[in-house]
Protein backbone atom coordinates (compact mmCIF):
# COMPACT_ATOMS: atom_id res chain seq x y z
CA UNK A 1 0.00 0.00 0.00
CA UNK A 2 0.88 3.77 -0.57
CA UNK A 3 0.84 4.93 3.24
CA UNK A 4 2.34 7.98 4.69
CA UNK A 5 2.72 9.12 7.99
CA UNK A 6 -0.35 11.03 9.02
CA UNK A 7 -2.60 7.43 8.25
CA UNK A 8 -3.40 8.35 4.51
CA UNK A 9 -3.42 5.84 1.99
CA UNK A 10 -2.81 6.26 -1.68
CA UNK A 11 -5.34 4.81 -4.15
CA UNK A 12 -6.18 7.24 -6.60
CA UNK A 13 -3.40 7.61 -8.96
CA UNK A 14 -2.51 10.51 -11.87
CA UNK A 15 -0.75 9.93 -14.67
CA UNK A 16 0.20 12.49 -17.10
CA UNK A 17 0.83 11.79 -20.22
CA UNK A 18 2.20 15.01 -22.03
CA UNK A 19 3.59 18.51 -20.71
CA UNK A 20 2.23 19.62 -24.04
CA UNK A 21 -1.04 21.19 -25.20
CA UNK A 22 -3.31 23.00 -27.60
CA UNK A 23 -4.56 25.78 -25.22
CA UNK A 24 -2.63 28.80 -23.17
CA UNK A 25 -5.23 29.26 -20.59
CA UNK A 26 -4.07 32.12 -18.97
CA UNK A 27 -4.07 30.44 -15.41
CA UNK A 28 -1.77 27.61 -16.54
CA UNK A 29 0.46 28.88 -19.40
CA UNK A 30 2.02 31.52 -20.80
CA UNK A 31 1.28 32.27 -24.50
CA UNK A 32 4.33 31.46 -25.92
CA UNK A 33 3.63 27.42 -24.27
CA UNK A 34 6.79 26.30 -22.29
CA UNK A 35 9.89 24.15 -22.85
CA UNK A 36 8.46 21.02 -23.19
CA UNK A 37 9.72 17.74 -22.33
CA UNK A 38 12.15 16.09 -24.78
CA UNK A 39 11.11 12.94 -26.14
CA UNK A 40 13.64 10.86 -25.25
CA UNK A 41 12.67 11.68 -21.23
CA UNK A 42 8.72 10.82 -21.76
CA UNK A 43 7.96 7.63 -19.91
CA UNK A 44 7.39 5.17 -23.35
CA UNK A 45 3.56 3.49 -23.25
CA UNK A 46 5.10 0.36 -22.37
CA UNK A 47 6.55 2.09 -18.96
CA UNK A 48 3.48 3.72 -18.50
CA UNK A 49 1.51 0.35 -18.99
CA UNK A 50 4.23 -1.17 -16.51
CA UNK A 51 3.99 1.19 -13.57
CA UNK A 52 0.44 1.68 -13.42
CA UNK A 53 0.78 -2.41 -13.28
CA UNK A 54 2.93 -2.04 -10.16
CA UNK A 55 0.50 0.06 -8.94
CA UNK A 56 -2.64 -1.64 -9.27
CA UNK A 57 -0.89 -5.31 -8.23
CA UNK A 58 1.62 -4.22 -5.18
CA UNK A 59 0.26 -0.65 -4.32
CA UNK A 60 -3.46 -0.90 -3.22
CA UNK A 61 -4.30 1.97 -6.51
CA UNK A 62 -7.61 1.69 -7.42
CA UNK A 63 -8.28 4.45 -9.76
CA UNK A 64 -6.21 5.59 -12.76
CA UNK A 65 -7.10 9.23 -14.33
CA UNK A 66 -4.77 10.15 -17.39
CA UNK A 67 -4.20 13.86 -17.26
CA UNK A 68 -1.74 15.95 -18.78
CA UNK A 69 -0.68 18.51 -20.42
CA UNK A 70 -3.67 17.38 -22.94
CA UNK A 71 -3.66 13.81 -22.85
CA UNK A 72 -5.66 13.62 -26.22
CA UNK A 73 -2.31 14.90 -28.13
CA UNK A 74 -0.59 11.53 -26.64
CA UNK A 75 -0.64 9.56 -29.76
CA UNK A 76 -1.38 6.18 -27.82
CA UNK A 77 -3.46 7.18 -25.65
CA UNK A 78 -6.05 4.64 -26.88
CA UNK A 79 -3.56 1.56 -26.50
CA UNK A 80 -2.61 2.63 -23.23
CA UNK A 81 -6.26 2.75 -21.91
CA UNK A 82 -6.63 0.02 -23.61
CA UNK A 83 -4.10 -1.69 -21.87
CA UNK A 84 -4.32 -0.73 -18.46
CA UNK A 85 -8.18 -2.06 -18.95
CA UNK A 86 -6.80 -5.18 -18.83
CA UNK A 87 -4.96 -5.21 -15.77
CA UNK A 88 -5.76 -7.29 -12.79
CA UNK A 89 -7.32 -6.31 -10.40
CA UNK A 90 -8.87 -3.93 -13.13
CA UNK A 91 -8.80 -0.04 -11.73
CA UNK A 92 -11.54 2.35 -13.04
CA UNK A 93 -10.16 4.60 -15.87
CA UNK A 94 -11.01 8.36 -15.92
CA UNK A 95 -9.64 10.95 -18.38
CA UNK A 96 -9.25 14.99 -17.47
CA UNK A 97 -9.16 16.81 -21.17
CA UNK A 98 -9.92 19.96 -22.74
CA UNK A 99 -12.66 18.20 -24.83
CA UNK A 100 -10.04 19.41 -28.26
CA UNK A 101 -10.20 15.83 -31.07
CA UNK A 102 -12.46 13.81 -28.34
CA UNK A 103 -15.49 14.11 -31.25
CA UNK A 104 -13.28 11.62 -33.24
CA UNK A 105 -11.92 9.72 -30.14
CA UNK A 106 -14.95 9.62 -27.57
CA UNK A 107 -15.82 6.45 -29.05
CA UNK A 108 -12.52 4.42 -29.25
CA UNK A 109 -11.73 5.52 -25.73
CA UNK A 110 -15.05 4.08 -23.84
CA UNK A 111 -14.69 0.80 -26.14
CA UNK A 112 -10.76 0.61 -25.26
CA UNK A 113 -12.43 0.70 -21.12
CA UNK A 114 -12.31 4.45 -20.53
CA UNK A 115 -14.84 4.84 -17.84
CA UNK A 116 -15.36 8.32 -17.20
CA UNK A 117 -14.19 12.05 -18.50
CA UNK A 118 -13.70 15.32 -17.12
CA UNK A 119 -14.13 18.05 -19.62
CA UNK A 120 -12.48 21.37 -18.87
CA UNK A 121 -14.85 24.50 -20.31
CA UNK A 122 -14.67 27.91 -18.63
CA UNK A 123 -17.26 29.81 -20.28
CA UNK A 124 -20.49 29.50 -22.77
CA UNK A 125 -19.00 32.48 -24.51
CA UNK A 126 -16.72 31.73 -27.49
CA UNK A 127 -15.02 34.90 -27.34
CA UNK A 128 -14.46 34.96 -23.75
CA UNK A 129 -13.53 31.39 -24.69
CA UNK A 130 -10.37 32.74 -26.99
CA UNK A 131 -9.20 35.59 -24.41
CA UNK A 132 -8.95 32.74 -21.78
CA UNK A 133 -7.10 30.04 -23.73
CA UNK A 134 -5.56 32.24 -26.07
CA UNK A 135 -7.00 30.12 -28.99
CA UNK A 136 -10.65 29.44 -31.60
CA UNK A 137 -11.59 26.09 -30.16
CA UNK A 138 -14.34 26.63 -28.14
CA UNK A 139 -16.88 25.07 -30.25
CA UNK A 140 -14.73 21.85 -30.77
CA UNK A 141 -14.78 21.38 -27.11
CA UNK A 142 -18.95 21.51 -27.36
CA UNK A 143 -18.48 18.75 -30.03
CA UNK A 144 -16.35 16.51 -27.45
CA UNK A 145 -18.38 17.10 -24.53
CA UNK A 146 -21.41 16.23 -26.83
CA UNK A 147 -19.46 12.94 -28.42
CA UNK A 148 -18.38 12.24 -24.58
CA UNK A 149 -21.95 12.10 -23.67
CA UNK A 150 -23.07 9.62 -26.85
CA UNK A 151 -20.25 7.21 -26.39
CA UNK A 152 -21.56 7.20 -22.57
CA UNK A 153 -18.45 8.17 -20.61
CA UNK A 154 -21.09 9.18 -17.63
CA UNK A 155 -21.31 10.94 -15.73
CA UNK A 156 -19.69 13.68 -17.65
CA UNK A 157 -17.86 16.38 -15.80
CA UNK A 158 -17.26 19.95 -16.22
CA UNK A 159 -14.38 21.42 -14.82
CA UNK A 160 -14.26 25.25 -14.58
CA UNK A 161 -11.82 27.87 -13.25
CA UNK A 162 -13.00 31.30 -13.13
CA UNK A 163 -11.12 34.10 -13.89
CA UNK A 164 -11.61 38.13 -12.81
CA UNK A 165 -12.37 40.26 -14.85
CA UNK A 166 -12.99 36.98 -17.64
CA UNK A 167 -15.94 34.78 -16.71
CA UNK A 168 -16.12 35.66 -13.07
CA UNK A 169 -20.19 36.44 -13.75
CA UNK A 170 -20.58 32.88 -15.82
CA UNK A 171 -21.25 30.80 -12.97
CA UNK A 172 -25.04 30.78 -12.83
CA UNK A 173 -25.40 30.56 -16.89
CA UNK A 174 -23.25 27.64 -16.37
CA UNK A 175 -24.97 25.61 -14.07
CA UNK A 176 -27.77 26.46 -16.06
CA UNK A 177 -26.03 24.95 -18.75
CA UNK A 178 -24.51 21.91 -17.51
CA UNK A 179 -28.27 21.43 -15.88
CA UNK A 180 -30.11 21.19 -19.13
CA UNK A 181 -27.18 19.62 -20.97
CA UNK A 182 -26.56 16.70 -18.20
CA UNK A 183 -23.21 17.79 -17.33
CA UNK A 184 -21.89 17.69 -13.94
CA UNK A 185 -20.70 21.11 -13.28
CA UNK A 186 -17.15 21.82 -10.90
CA UNK A 187 -15.57 25.22 -10.29
CA UNK A 188 -11.74 24.65 -9.20
CA UNK A 189 -10.77 27.62 -7.54
CA UNK A 190 -7.45 29.09 -9.01
CA UNK A 191 -3.89 27.49 -7.72
CA UNK A 192 -0.70 29.02 -7.96
CA UNK A 193 0.54 26.37 -10.64
CA UNK A 194 0.76 28.43 -13.65
CA UNK A 195 4.19 29.12 -15.29
CA UNK A 196 3.89 32.46 -14.83
CA UNK A 197 3.10 32.97 -11.65
CA UNK A 198 1.16 35.66 -12.26
CA UNK A 199 -1.86 33.56 -9.17
CA UNK A 200 -2.58 36.19 -6.34
CA UNK A 201 -4.72 35.78 -3.50
CA UNK A 202 -6.31 38.95 -3.66
CA UNK A 203 -8.88 38.93 -5.96
CA UNK A 204 -8.75 35.25 -6.97
CA UNK A 205 -12.66 34.30 -6.99
CA UNK A 206 -13.45 32.15 -3.94
CA UNK A 207 -15.16 29.44 -3.37
CA UNK A 208 -17.43 31.80 -1.29
CA UNK A 209 -17.79 33.81 -4.01
CA UNK A 210 -18.68 31.37 -6.22
CA UNK A 211 -21.52 30.03 -4.16
CA UNK A 212 -22.55 33.44 -3.46
CA UNK A 213 -23.20 34.14 -7.18
CA UNK A 214 -25.23 31.35 -7.80
CA UNK A 215 -27.20 31.27 -5.17
CA UNK A 216 -28.24 34.58 -7.06
CA UNK A 217 -30.20 31.81 -9.14
CA UNK A 218 -30.54 28.60 -7.98
CA UNK A 219 -31.48 26.71 -4.11
CA UNK A 220 -28.53 24.73 -3.39
CA UNK A 221 -28.09 22.27 -0.07
CA UNK A 222 -25.13 20.93 0.58
CA UNK A 223 -24.78 17.00 -0.15
CA UNK A 224 -24.18 15.04 3.27
CA UNK A 225 -20.00 15.10 4.50
CA UNK A 226 -20.64 10.86 4.05
CA UNK A 227 -21.27 11.34 0.29
CA UNK A 228 -17.80 12.97 -0.40
CA UNK A 229 -15.11 10.63 0.88
CA UNK A 230 -12.40 11.64 -0.96
CA UNK A 231 -13.30 13.65 -3.39
CA UNK A 232 -11.55 16.70 -3.33
CA UNK A 233 -15.42 18.43 -4.60
CA UNK A 234 -17.39 19.72 -1.74
CA UNK A 235 -20.82 19.07 -3.61
CA UNK A 236 -24.40 21.12 -3.14
CA UNK A 237 -27.71 19.48 -4.33
CA UNK A 238 -29.65 22.46 -7.06
CA UNK A 239 -33.14 23.20 -6.44
CA UNK A 240 -33.77 20.20 -4.73
CA UNK A 241 -31.89 17.78 -6.79
CA UNK A 242 -31.23 15.40 -8.72
CA UNK A 243 -28.92 17.43 -10.01
CA UNK A 244 -25.30 18.52 -8.23
CA UNK A 245 -22.99 21.08 -8.76
CA UNK A 246 -19.21 20.55 -6.82
CA UNK A 247 -16.73 23.01 -5.87
CA UNK A 248 -13.09 22.72 -5.35
CA UNK A 249 -12.37 24.99 -3.12
CA UNK A 250 -7.91 24.52 -2.82
CA UNK A 251 -7.20 27.69 -1.67
CA UNK A 252 -10.02 28.44 0.64
CA UNK A 253 -11.29 24.93 2.05
CA UNK A 254 -8.11 22.29 1.40
CA UNK A 255 -9.56 19.24 1.66
CA UNK A 256 -5.90 17.63 2.34
CA UNK A 257 -6.77 15.14 5.46
CA UNK A 258 -8.45 13.37 3.50
CA UNK A 259 -5.99 12.83 0.56
CA UNK A 260 -5.97 9.81 -1.27
CA UNK A 261 -3.23 10.59 -4.80
CA UNK A 262 -0.28 9.56 -5.83
CA UNK A 263 0.87 11.58 -9.14
CA UNK A 264 2.98 10.45 -12.15
CA UNK A 265 4.63 12.85 -14.18
CA UNK A 266 4.81 11.96 -17.77
CA UNK A 267 9.08 11.83 -17.71
CA UNK A 268 8.59 9.53 -15.03
CA UNK A 269 8.56 10.90 -11.27
CA UNK A 270 6.25 10.60 -8.03
CA UNK A 271 4.71 13.40 -6.58
CA UNK A 272 2.61 13.17 -3.53
CA UNK A 273 0.91 15.99 -4.03
CA UNK A 274 0.23 19.00 -6.80
CA UNK A 275 2.28 21.35 -4.57
CA UNK A 276 5.17 18.92 -3.61
CA UNK A 277 8.23 20.83 -3.98
CA UNK A 278 10.28 16.98 -4.02
CA UNK A 279 10.15 14.16 -6.86
CA UNK A 280 11.00 10.76 -6.67
CA UNK A 281 12.11 9.35 -9.84
CA UNK A 282 10.96 6.02 -11.25
CA UNK A 283 12.08 6.45 -14.67
CA UNK A 284 15.66 6.31 -13.91
CA UNK A 285 14.91 2.76 -12.06
CA UNK A 286 13.01 1.33 -14.78
CA UNK A 287 15.57 1.81 -17.15
CA UNK A 288 18.25 0.74 -15.14
CA UNK A 289 16.39 -2.69 -15.04
CA UNK A 290 14.91 -2.56 -11.78
CA UNK A 291 12.44 -5.38 -10.64
CA UNK A 292 8.48 -4.43 -10.14
CA UNK A 293 9.19 -4.79 -5.95
CA UNK A 294 11.89 -2.70 -6.08
CA UNK A 295 10.07 0.26 -7.86
CA UNK A 296 7.24 -0.40 -5.67
CA UNK A 297 9.13 -0.27 -3.09
CA UNK A 298 10.84 3.43 -4.23
CA UNK A 299 7.13 4.47 -4.56
CA UNK A 300 6.17 3.60 -1.12
CA UNK A 301 9.47 5.22 0.27
CA UNK A 302 7.93 8.87 -1.67
CA UNK A 303 4.89 8.37 -0.34
CA UNK A 304 5.74 8.38 3.15
CA UNK A 305 7.34 11.98 2.65
CA UNK A 306 4.02 12.95 1.81
CA UNK A 307 3.33 16.44 3.52
CA UNK A 308 0.63 16.83 5.73
CA UNK A 309 -0.74 20.08 3.74
CA UNK A 310 -0.53 22.12 0.77
CA UNK A 311 -0.28 25.13 2.98
CA UNK A 312 -1.60 27.56 0.18
CA UNK A 313 -3.01 29.92 2.26
CA UNK A 314 0.21 29.85 4.79
CA UNK A 315 2.31 32.81 4.93
CA UNK A 316 5.37 30.27 4.01
CA UNK A 317 3.87 29.08 1.26
CA UNK A 318 6.43 27.93 -2.13
CA UNK A 319 4.97 28.00 -5.59
CA UNK A 320 6.27 24.44 -7.11
CA UNK A 321 8.70 24.91 -9.58
CA UNK A 322 6.88 22.49 -12.42
CA UNK A 323 3.92 24.20 -13.18
CA UNK A 324 0.17 22.39 -13.49
CA UNK A 325 0.24 21.54 -17.16
CA UNK A 326 3.85 19.23 -16.65
CA UNK A 327 2.46 17.65 -12.95
CA UNK A 328 -1.03 16.69 -14.66
CA UNK A 329 -3.76 18.16 -13.06
N1 LIG B 1 -5.48 19.88 -20.47
C1 LIG B 1 -6.43 19.17 -19.70
C2 LIG B 1 -7.53 20.07 -19.19
O1 LIG B 1 -7.40 21.28 -19.28
O2 LIG B 1 -8.52 19.53 -18.69
C3 LIG B 1 -5.83 18.39 -18.54
C4 LIG B 1 -4.76 19.07 -17.76
S1 LIG B 1 -5.28 20.53 -16.88
C5 LIG B 1 -3.78 20.97 -16.09
C6 LIG B 1 -6.31 19.82 -15.62
C7 LIG B 1 -7.25 20.78 -14.92
O3 LIG B 1 -6.47 21.72 -14.21
C8 LIG B 1 -8.14 21.59 -15.84
O4 LIG B 1 -9.49 21.43 -15.43
C9 LIG B 1 -7.70 23.01 -15.66
O5 LIG B 1 -8.76 23.92 -15.75
C10 LIG B 1 -7.11 22.97 -14.27
N2 LIG B 1 -6.11 23.99 -14.01
C11 LIG B 1 -5.02 24.33 -14.73
N3 LIG B 1 -4.34 25.32 -14.15
C12 LIG B 1 -5.01 25.61 -13.01
C13 LIG B 1 -4.81 26.55 -11.97
N4 LIG B 1 -3.78 27.40 -11.96
N5 LIG B 1 -5.69 26.57 -10.95
C14 LIG B 1 -6.75 25.72 -10.93
N6 LIG B 1 -7.00 24.82 -11.88
C15 LIG B 1 -6.13 24.76 -12.92
FE1 LIG C 1 -3.79 23.10 -21.60
FE2 LIG C 1 -5.31 22.12 -19.67
FE3 LIG C 1 -3.35 23.93 -19.12
FE4 LIG C 1 -5.50 24.74 -20.46
S1 LIG C 1 -5.45 23.93 -18.35
S2 LIG C 1 -3.35 25.19 -21.01
S3 LIG C 1 -6.03 22.95 -21.64
S4 LIG C 1 -3.08 21.87 -19.84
Amino acid sequence: MLLDTYGRKATDLRVSLTDRCNLRCTYCMPEEGLQWLEKPSLLSDDEIVRLVHIAVTRLGVEEVRFTGGEPLLRRGLVEIVGRCAELEPRPKLSLTSNGIGLERTAQALAAAGLDRINISLDTLDPEVFHRLTRRKRHADVLAGLRAAKEAGLEPVKVNTVLMPGLNENEAPELLAWAVEHGYELRFIEQMPLDAQHGWQREGMITAGDILASLRSRFRLEPEPDEARGSAPAERWIVDGGPERVGVIASVTRPFCRACDRTRLTADGQVRTCLFATEESDLRGALREGASDEHVAELWRKAMWGKKAGAGIDDPSFVQPQRPMSAIGG
